[in-house]
C-alpha cells in the first residue's frame, strides 16, 4: 500500500461519501494504492451509519474506526494513524475543504523529492475575515515566541509524510495533543505548499472562539513553560514594588507624620494582590492539571475504547485498543 488517507470525520453524515467520490475521481489512473482510513470521532449524526456503507461497498479500500464518544480531532488522527499500512500518511478532513487533488500532488513531490519527508499545505488567507487573520496572526507569533519548536505560520494540519514520520509520531503519547506542536517537535525535512481552502461541502465547522482559544492555551502550555516563568517575575516584580512603596509609608509617617493612607488604598492593594496571586496559581494549576492527567496512565483513562470494523458482512468487532 503507497499511501493513506487519515480522515477524521465529526457530524460529517453529508460528506463523507461525497469525500470518497473526490478522492477516488482524484486518484483516477495514479498507478499506486491507497486506502481511506475514516475515524468517526462519537459522531451524532448518520455519519457511522454512511461510513459503513462505504465500508461494505469498498469501492476503494475503506477502514473505519468508531470512537464511543467525541474526543476530538487530535485524537482521531492519533488512532487514525495507528491503522494505516501506507508507505505515506496524508490527514485530510471530510469536508472537501482540503482537496484530494493537492494530496496526490504532495505524493507527487514526495516521490520526486527524496530530501523532503513531509509536504505540508499552509493556508493561503486571503479572503478570510481580517479578525479571524488577526488574532491566528497573534497565536502564532505568540507560540513561535513562546515555545521550543518553530510552528510554522497558517501551516495546517493538512499534511502527506513518509512512514517514519508517522511512527515517530505515534511515540508521541502525550494525553493533550496539539498536532501542530508534534510536527514541529518530530522535525524532519518539510516541503510547505499553499493552498486556497475550499469552501465545506456541507454542514459546519466545529470550530468556535472558545474551542480555538482552549487549543491555542494547549499548544501553549504543552510547548512551553515560560508563562511559570512569567508568573515568578510577575511575584518578583509586585514583591518588589510593595517593598518600596512600604518603605515610602513608613517614611512619610517618620519624617511627615502623614496618616497611613486610607481604605480606598487598602481595598486596591488587596485587590491587585490577589488578582495577582489567583492568576499566578491559575498558571501553574494548567501544568500541574496536565501533568495529572497524562501520569494517569492507567488503561481506564488511556486506552479508550473503539470498534475498528474489519468485517465486511457481519457487524462491527470490539478491539481493546492501546490507546494514547
Ligand atoms: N473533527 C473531528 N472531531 C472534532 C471536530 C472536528 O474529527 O471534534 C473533524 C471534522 O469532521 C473535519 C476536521 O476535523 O473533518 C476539521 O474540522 P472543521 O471542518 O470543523 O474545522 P475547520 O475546517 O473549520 O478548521
Ligand atoms: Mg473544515
Amino acid at each position: 500500500m503507497k499511501l493513506s488517507l487519515v480522515v477524521p470525520c465529526y457530524n460529517e453524515a453529508e460528506n463523507v461519501e461525497a469525500f470518497q467520490e473526490a478522492t477516488i475521481k482524484a486518484f483516477e489512473n495514479c498507478g499506486y494504492q491507497y486506502e481511506i482510513v475514516f475515524i468517526d470521532d462519537g459522531s451524532k449524526d448518520a455519519t457511522m451509519h454512511n461510513l459503513r456503507k462505504l465500508h461494505q461497498k469498498q469501492k476503494c479500500p475503506v477502514k473505519v474506526i468508531s470512537f464511543s464518544r467525541n474526543f476530538g480531532k487530535e485524537a482521531g488522527i492519533y488512532a487514525g494513524l495507528s491503522q494505516t499500512c501506507g508507505d505515506y500518511v496524508c490527514i485530510i478532513d471530510a469536508d472537501l475543504q482540503q482537496r484530494p487533488e493537492i494530496a496526490r500532488q504532495m505524493v507527487q513531490i514526495l516521490d520526486e523529492h527524496e530530501e523532503y519527508d513531509m509536504v505540508a499545505a499552509y493556508q493561503d488567507r486571503r479572503g478570510e475575515s481580517k479578525v479571524l487573520s488577526f488574532f491566528k496572526r497573534r497565536f502564532y507569533s505568540i507560540i513561535n515566541k513562546m515555545a521550543k519548536v518553530d510552528v510554522k505560520s497558517d501551516a495546517s494540519d493538512f499534511r502527506t509524510f513518509r512512514r517514519s514520520v508517522a511512527n515517530s509520531i505515534l511515540e508521541l503519547t502525550e494525553y493533550h495533543r496539539f498536532s501542530k506542536g508534534i510536527f514541529a517537535w518530530v522535525g524532519f525535512n518539510t516541503c510547505f505548499i499553499p493552498y486556497v481552502a475550499c469552501e465545506r461541502v456541507a454542514g459546519k465547522s466545529k470550530w468556535n472562539f472558545r474551542s480555538l482559544a482552549n487549543y491555542a492555551i494547549d499548544g501553549i502550555i504543552g510547548y512551553s513553560t515560560k508563562p511559570l516563568r512569567f508568573a515568578t517575575f510577575l511575584g518578583g516584580f509586585t514583591s518588589f514594588a510593595s517593598m518600596i512603596y512600604l518603605i515610602i509609608v513608613v517614611l512619610q509617617k517618620l519624617i511627615s507624620g502623614i496618616d497611613i493612607p486610607g481604605y480606598a488604598t487598602i481595598i486596591v492593594l488587596i485587590l491587585l494582590l490577589g488578582g495577582i496571586q489567583l492568576l499566578c496559581i491559575g498558571i501553574i494549576g494548567e501544568y500541574v492539571g496536565r501533568t495529572f492527567e497524562q501520569s494517569k496512565t492507567a488503561p481506564s483513562i488511556l486506552q479508550k475504547k473503539f470498534w475498528i470494523i474489519n468485517n465486511l458482512k457481519s457487524d462491527t468487532r470490539v478491539s481493546d485498543f492501546s490507546f494514547l
